[in-house]
């Protein structure tokens, strides 16, 4: 493929930053389904009430959960920018998540009706979450786990993972949470860093049809220390593992043998909850640290808001792994303590067939659907039929999370999953922020394709230039938060000067989330992608899920990357990597088309200069691409960090795309 540079505009083309950050114009709007805006548990008087008193709403939200000492102090923020919410009060987070829902009676509800990759499927009520919760806090006890001790956790998507982090909390431990997947490296990383004592993992779990093993990697990782007193192994699959007498237990030995009563102790507010470290997609992880009152609080008040949740009525399913943000706040935490019933599902979504998420959908009527753009374009590379083929009719509200949603697959995820009649709520949110930040509510927010919108109640969010200037409605440039709130990250842990280079220098006073965004004329908030993966063309800043989004709307295109590479004339020049959908096939004339789609839709500036068709793209586990790879591949330089991406051989491949890039 040859480098194209007819129409690359050079250094004196006048394009202004600001056009340019308004380039895709997106019409369309959805007004929220007049029965649900009628019912919704939160309307727009929300906003209202959290502007009048910020504080005096979270307090309020507080109160959703049982404190055994309730808290006088909302916020000390005496020694910024490290935060302390409600916290002279004292609770038990698991208690919170699985106790009081029996003693309010519904200990026959299903909180988790669980899904095996093969087939196989159970369903554990709130009072069986209960006893298993408690044999396992009895379990950890017995082990020498303390308050203030570090577990790490490395299961598949079974219900024991839920179990594990809720028995750590009852008993004031820290889980660090570690994808099932990420390499034996990866673990002993986070086990040093956490210094955790035991680790909790599974001989394997079911993923593509087959069973796959786990403790391989625990116990390459564990030999390499001497901290860690025990491993706990959850029998998933029955495949032989390794024994170091000793240190490893089979889970359900040492759990089947402890009482079902475990009496919680409540904590601090403040108790740290969990270090989870991030997807890794811009650089080296960072340890985030949550603590207990003020995330559960924010978790549960957005996941009560933005999926509307009637816990009595709606079966609620988010997709993602346990090992991710997503997974802690909108599987474990946010969904259970509102005594949530939910799916969770332990293997791919084309396993043994590319229907299986609409066959779950189906089969347990699930009403709430939380997932992510990577999936939904992945669904729509498949192909319309497939969902077409099942009863889709239960679903009401469908969210997005994890990266910009582009415009196209929001309107498909519309009308292929949610029929035209359920409202996206596209989340805008980081393992730092702990939950939910910007997202529309479903019963309130005029939804528009692709855009996040608008803070929730209560939270404080804004674009501002290189200056810290706010921009004006139109503008461009740095997502910051303004305000804390109540489940944002206290540290980096052990690293209090990363957490304050990170997140507290760029601006005084203001967390920026090193995001790009915009506001559009209505000042609804746009997120633009990553501030690092930003291309400068010919002096012009351009938003790399702009460019992206516009392949998208390509009819051939299923998925798009784009990066900026260094370039002798232009500085930087854009190349997207594409994947074509279905049929599609590649040729000079399609990748001549693209161009000029793109050139039409965004203007000349915008026009990548190499499209190159690739059969995947490199991403994290948690589904999100890996741009600084694709940028270290299109500046013919050696790879940087891979330990978080899913499958490396995808980097293979596309290098073999480009030979050389002269
Ligand atoms: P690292 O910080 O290590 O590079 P990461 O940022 O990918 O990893 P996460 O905390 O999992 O780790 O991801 C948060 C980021 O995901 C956000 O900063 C943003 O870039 C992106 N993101 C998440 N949800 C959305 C959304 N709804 N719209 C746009 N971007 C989103
Ligand atoms: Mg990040």
């Amino acid at each position: 493929m040859a480098w194209d540079t007819t129409d690359t505009l050079g250094k004196g083309d006048v394009v202004s930053n600001e056009s340019l950050a308004n380039l895709l114009r997106e019409e369309r709007r959805f007004a929220p389904p007049a029965e649900l805006a009628a019912a919704a548990n939160v309307t727009a008087e929300a906003y209202e009430q959290a502007k009048a008193d910020r504080l005096g709403f979270w307090a309020e939200q507080a109160r959703r959960l049982t404190w055994e000492t309730e808290p006088t102090e909302t916020l000390d923020w005496s020694n910024p920018p490290f935060a302390k919410w409600f916290a002279d009060g004292k609770l038990n987070v698991a208690y919170n998540c699985v106790d009081r829902h029996v003693e309010a009676g519904h200990g026959d509800r299903v909180a988790i009706h669980f899904e095996g990759e093969p087939g196989d499927s159970r369903a554990i009520t709130y009072a069986e979450l209960k006893d298993e919760v408690s044999r396992a806090a009895n379990a950890l006890t017995e082990l020498g786990v303390r308050q203030g001790d570090r577990v790490a956790v490395y299961l598949p998507m079974i219900p024991e993972a839920v179990v594990a982090m809720l028995a750590c909390a009852r008993i004031g431990a820290a889980h660090s949470v570690v994808f099932g997947g990420f390499s034996a490296d990866a673990i002993a990383a986070r086990i040093a860093d956490a210094d955790a004592k035991v680790v909790i993992t599974s001989d394997g779990g079911y993923r593509r049809g087959k069973p796959s093993a786990l403790k391989p990697a625990v116990d390459d990782a564990v030999a390499r220390f001497d901290t860690v007193e025990h491993v706990l192994v959850v029998r998933r699959t029955g495949q032989d593992v390794a024994w170091t007498e000793g240190r490893d237990q089979w889970w359900h030995e040492v759990t089947g043998r402890q009482p079902a009563e475990h009496t919680p102790e409540a904590f601090d507010a403040e108790q740290p909850l969990f270090i989870l470290y991030t997807s890794g997609t811009t650089g080296k992880p960072k340890g985030i640290l949550h603590t207990s009152g003020g995330y559960l609080t924010q978790t549960a008040y957005t996941h009560h808001a933005v999926f509307d949740l009637k816990p009595e009525t709606d079966v609620y399913w988010c997709t993602a792994d346990i090992g991710w943000v997503t997974g802690h706040s909108y599987i474990t935490y946010g969904p259970l303590a509102n005594g949530a019933t939910q799916v969770m599902y332990e293997g791919t979504p084309d396993t043994p067939h590319q229907g299986r998420f609409w066959e779950i959908v189906q089969k347990y009527g699930v009403t709430l659907l939380y997932t992510a753009p990577t999936a939904i374009r992945t669904f729509m590379k498949w192909g319309d039929d497939i969902p077409a083929k099942y009863d889709l009719s239960s679903l009401r509200v469908l969210g997005s999370v994890g990266e910009p949603i582009n415009p196209e697959a929001w309107m498909w995820y519309r009308k292929n999953i949610g029929g035209d009649r359920c409202p996206v709520v596209d989340t805008w949110w980081q393992t730092e922020t702990g939950a939910m930040m910007i997202a529309p509510l479903p019963g309130v927010t005029e939804a528009k394709p692709g855009s996040a919108q608008v803070p929730l109640p209560g939270i404080a969010a804004t674009v501002v230039d290189d200056e810290a200037n706010e921009v004006p409605d139109g503008g461009g440039g740095y997502l910051v938060l303004t305000e804390p709130w109540p489940s944002m990250l206290r540290t980096i842990w052990r690293d209090d000067q990363r957490f304050l280079d990170t997140y507290w220098s760029r601006f005084p006073e203001r967390y920026f989330a090193g995001d790009g965004a915009k506001k559009d004329d209505d000042g609804d908030i746009w997120l633009l992608g990553r501030v690092d993966d930003v291309m400068l063309v010919s002096g012009h800043n351009i938003s790399t899920t702009e460019v992206e989004s516009a392949l998208v709307s390509h009819p051939k295109v299923a998925e798009a990357a784009v990066v900026g590479a260094a370039d002798e004339t232009t500085g930087q020049a854009i190349v997207a990597f594409v994947i074509l959908r279905g049929t599609a096939s590649e040729d000079e004339e399609l990748v001549a088309e693209l161009r000029n789609h793109v050139g039409s839709a965004l203007g000349p500036i915008a026009k990548p200069k190499r499209v190159l068709p690739v059969a995947e793209l490199p991403k994290t586990r948690s589904g999100k691409i890996m741009r600084r790879l694709l940028r270290d591949v299109a500046e013919n330089r050696e790879l940087g960090d891979v330990t978080t991406l899913t499958d490396s051989s995808v980097m293979d491949l596309i290098q073999t795309k480009l030979p050389s890039s002269s």
